[in-house]
């Protein structure tokens, strides 16, 4: 994990590393500046779009009064001139080249804070459009300034934090944060194979070896339950919400009434389901709900006030990039898929938040030798390692 293609993305500053550790990356295609514009948002916000030809690698840094965004890899380019919404907070932008880096100096009326992670999004080519960095900020009170910080290109001390910040060591990189999910649990028993297998059952037993192999493997994680209990949906979104995780992964097993369906599928939350068993299912995994008796309405009624249309675009996006590498791990360590996409589509209410995430049908619990085969140790480590394959190659940083 220490040498992840994550945390060699996070520290291609150091370049004569980079290149020694991930020839791809030093290799990779030169990304070029297309165009810069602000934008004034509800809540006094300033929005910077920062639009490139390929997918950005970015850090930032909060020198006085400014912002600086260093692109790696990025040439300067001065056909580029900023378009600057007025009553924005940005009085004026302009490039540096940096060695590889492309440096945006963003000139600020007033001093902000640090940009929360979901306040920058990174949007795919759309329309029009190519990649767009997108930055929402506000006037407050800026981060600390961190004493002695030796930039890699020798310049004055930046104003920066660990998590936004390239060219801190390797060692110093925050870790980041996965909640587990398993499935029912209490009251709620979820689906029961033929030869009573029960779905909180077998789903516990592999969340709490998932748990154990992100750990040492460097990733810091939360269970929703550790034991046998019975939480709503939007308690265990919620969870995800107040420990800021990266990466939600919610595990189930499926049932179905035709006894031959078998394999795994993986789904992430669309308010419409992208077809009719995924409704089903969705149907099936929300009614979990319907056993409790007091309600949670509230948490999902401001959670989805909270997201900007935006913010579910980019946690959609995420989502779906890890439930398609999550499927491409599944399929690698030979575990029989279900019939049907790679990733599925459905209103599960369990990913109702702002954490990127998916949810996991591991198998079918009424196929009679998939039942088995999800209460032996070895099919679990298998699932477990698939699973673990896919949050590594996650590139959580964008
Ligand atoms: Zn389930």
């Amino acid at each position: 994990m220490k040498f992840s293609r994550r945390d060699a993305l996070k520290v291609t500053g150091f370049s004569a590393l980079a290149i020694s550790l991930l020839p791809r990356v030093a290799f990779a295609a030169r990304n070029s500046l297309q165009s810069l514009r602000t934008g004034v948002q509800p809540n006094n916000k300033t929005r910077l779009v920062i639009e490139t030809a390929n997918r950005p690698s970015y850090s930032l840094a909060y020198p006085t009064n400014q912002l600086v965004v260093s692109l790696s890899n990025t040439s300067v380019n001065n056909s580029v001139s900023p378009n600057l919404a007025s009553g924005s907070l940005v009085s004026g932008i302009t490039q540096a080249q940096v060695g590889d880096t492309l440096k945006i100096t963003v000139n600020l009326r007033k001093p902000i804070s640090e940009i929360p992670k979901n306040n920058i999004m990174v949007l795919s080519p759309n329309g029009d459009s190519d990649y767009r960095l997108v930055l929402d900020f506000s006037a407050g009170t800026p981060p600390v300034q961190k004493k002695d910080v030796a930039s890699e290109y020798g310049t004055v001390p930046e104003y920066t934090t660990a998590s936004a910040t390239p060219t801190t060591a390797i060692t110093a990189a925050r870790k980041y944060v996965v909640v587990i999910d398993a499935g029912h649990g209490g009251k709620d028993p979820g689906c029961i194979g033929r030869g009573g297998t029960r779905e909180k059952d077998v789903v516990l037993s592999v969340a709490k070896k998932l748990k154990n192999k992100l750990d040492t493997n460097g990733f810091k994680t939360y269970m929703t339950r550790s034991d046998d209990r019975y939480l709503k949906l939007a308690e265990r979104a919620a969870i995800a919400e107040k420990k800021k995780a990266d990466l939600f992964i919610s595990l189930h097993a499926n049932a179905n009434p035709k006894r031959e369906m078998k394999g795994f599928s993986i789904y992430t939350l669309s308010e419409k389901a992208s077809d009719e068993e995924a409704k089903k299912l969705a149907d099936a995994e929300n009614a979990a709900d319907k056993i409790g008796v007091e309600g949670f309405t509230e948490f999902e009624e401001n959670i989805r006030i909270a997201l900007s249309s935006l913010q579910q675009h980019a946690v959609a996006e995420m989502s779906e990039e890890y439930a398609t590498g999550c499927a491409k791990a599944f399929k690698k360590a030979s575990i029989t898929q279900q019939p049907g996409p790679d990733v599925r589509h459905a209103p599960f209410a369990v990913l109702r938040s702002t954490v990127p995430g998916a949810l996991l049908e591991i198998g079918h619990l009424s196929n009679s030798s998939e039942e088995k085969l999800l209460k032996s140790a070895s099919h679990q480590d298998k699932i477990v390692n698939a699973i673990v394959r896919s949050v590594k190659n996650y590139n959580f940083e964008v």
